[in-house]
């Protein structure tokens, strides 16, 4: 069973589809480098993804072999897009799962944004 995140890019992914166009999404803001858009089951009053235009499985593959231009792109893309969305001055978490153990479950790079509320501290570990 393949751990999504890790090994090669599967170009069946949903985020390859959304950034093909052929499954539909609640687009926020899109350039060059990145997509957001709405989360489909939300987990915060606001739950946004960013996710880089390039194929990348995980966090790891993009910090390892994503090109500079991209690196700084989708980063000031996810600033830009906090920005745009108003959550500079109450603040907002960023979040990206990377592999078995963080629960990724999409391979392809994205980093959650929430907002919309005070979002308590850190993350909790499944109950055994
Ligand atoms: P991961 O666990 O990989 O970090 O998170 C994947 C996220 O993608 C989940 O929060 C899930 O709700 C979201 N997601 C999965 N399929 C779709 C989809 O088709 N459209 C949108 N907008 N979000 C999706």
């Amino acid at each position: 069973m393949p751990v999504p995140g890790v090994g090669d890019y599967d170009d069946q992914n949903v985020f390859a589809k959304i950034l093909r166009g052929e499954i539909p999404c609640r687009r926020i803001y899109e350039d060059l480098h990145a997509l957001a858009f709405h989360d489909i089951a939300p987990q915060a009053p606001l739950h946004v993804l960013v996710i880089p235009k390039g194929r990348y499985v995980s966090f790891a593959d993009f910090a390892a072999k994503g090109g500079e231009d991209e690196i700084a792109g989708f980063v000031r893309a996810v600033g830009h897009v906090a920005s745009q969305l108003g959550l500079d001055a109450p603040g907002y978490r960023l979040l990206s799962n990377m592999g078995r153990d963080g629960g990724q479950e999409v391979p392809h790079f994205h980093v959650h944004l929430f907002g919309g509320a005070m979002l308590g501290r850190m993350v909790s570990l499944p109950s055994a």
